[in-house]
């Protein structure tokens, strides 16, 4: 028998895998990929980033909406629980608001990403950490936020082909990795307008994020509490491929170098609020983050920043304040440049 080689990357363990036992599914494909990519590296700031990471303003806000629907829901014991937290920034900004409000729930977080765990670690030192959603309290209610998480579960694609629908399978030759068709499925499991769609269309599912869905949305209905996602996506369902990998700010090809780029896809909303719906969940929208921002306070939010920052300035600049009494010196080597704002 073969020794497991540790030290081999993912392309070179997929590839063997793949041409061993025949192609995969483009889900196992897309899961075993993520799961060594978010593994591996923090990718926020580096390969793309993220609302929370843009300004505290995103996580202020969430953190007030949750606060004020624990209010009115008659102050309930809660959980906080955030679903694939990143670096924390998000659930940091929320629980901070949150806790001007009176609400200070035990923060559960869903990670799978140990290197994300302990930058999370770093900012919510108290938080407790699951590998899935079956682990979370069912004595509480729960509070749960998933920004930009949907988008990296593992999708399905249907590509219809001259004879009828098939499933996309990764292939592997040599060590390149190819989408190709697998075999045919029965038209009736599709939705019945998109069943006669025109050769070369692609129709995607997603099952994980189904049953995450399902899952906690029966929580919610059982044990009380909201759940606000946030992704970019669609209302399906429809016809599309949104596949993509993204690495350092540019699209890459999904099927080279797996493990080494975010793959995602486009998430749906129709169905995510179908199997809450089905869960016994009572759905609102989706709207468009801008609005909900927007209906939410942020530009009030915005300009008390505004302001907080001018009256920053005063301190350190005004003459009554730090501006007079401090003072600065600046010393350069013989024949170095005039430094800046020294006369
Ligand atoms: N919500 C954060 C990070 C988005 S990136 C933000 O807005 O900045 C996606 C996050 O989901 C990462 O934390 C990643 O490690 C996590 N993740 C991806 N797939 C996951 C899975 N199957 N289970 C749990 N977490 C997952």
């Amino acid at each position: 028998m073969e020794a497991p080689v540790l030290d081999a990357t993912l392309p070179d363990r997929l590839a063997r895998a793949v041409t061993l036992a025949g192609p995969i599914s483009l889900a196992q494909y897309m899961a075993a990929a993520n799961a060594h990519y978010y593994a591996t590296r923090d990718p926020l700031g580096s390969d793309f980033t993220t609302a929370p990471e843009i300004s505290q303003m995103f996580g202020e806000l969430i953190g007030a909406w949750l606060a004020d629907l624990w209010d009115r829901g008659g102050r309930p014991p809660a959980a906080y629980v955030e679903l694939g937290p990143g670096r924390g920034t998000l659930a940091a900004d929320a629980l901070r608001v949150m806790a001007k409000a009176g609400l200070t729930p035990p923060v559960h977080f869903v990670e799978t990403s140990p290197t994300l765990r302990t930058a999370q670690a770093a900012r919510v030192p108290d938080a407790t950490w699951h590998d899935d959603t079956t682990t979370l309290p069912d004595d509480a209610a729960l509070l749960i936020i998933a920004n930009e998480f949907f988008d990296a579960l593992p999708i399905r694609q249907l590509v219809r082909g001259g004879d009828g629908w098939h499933e996309r399978l990764v292939a592997c030759q040599d060590t390149l990795f190819l989408p190709i068709a697998g075999k045919q499925v029965p038209g009736d499991i599709l939705p019945p307008e998109l069943r006669d769609a025109a050769p070369g269309s692609v129709i995607e599912t997603s099952p994980a994020s189904v049953a995450v869905m399902r899952d906690l949305a029966g929580r919610i209905a059982r044990q009380g509490g909201a759940m606000l996602t946030i992704d970019y996506g669609y209302e399906g369902p429809a016809i599309g491929d949104t596949l993509q990998a993204m690495q350092r700010g540019r699209f890459v090809n999904p099927f080279e170098h797996p493990g080494e780029h975010d793959l995602t896809a486009h998430v749906d909303f129709a169905t995510l609020a179908a199997a809450a719906i089905t869960a016994g969940a009572s759905t609102f929208g989706p709207v468009e983050q801008g609005a909900l921002l927007i209906a939410l306070g942020i530009d009030a939010r915005a300009a008390a920043l505004g302001e907080r920052v001018m009256a920053d300035r005063e301190r350190l600049v005004s003459a009554d304040q730090m501006g007079r009494l401090f003072k600065a010196l600046a010393i350069t080597a013989p024949g170095w440049p005039h430094p800046a704002g020294f006369p």
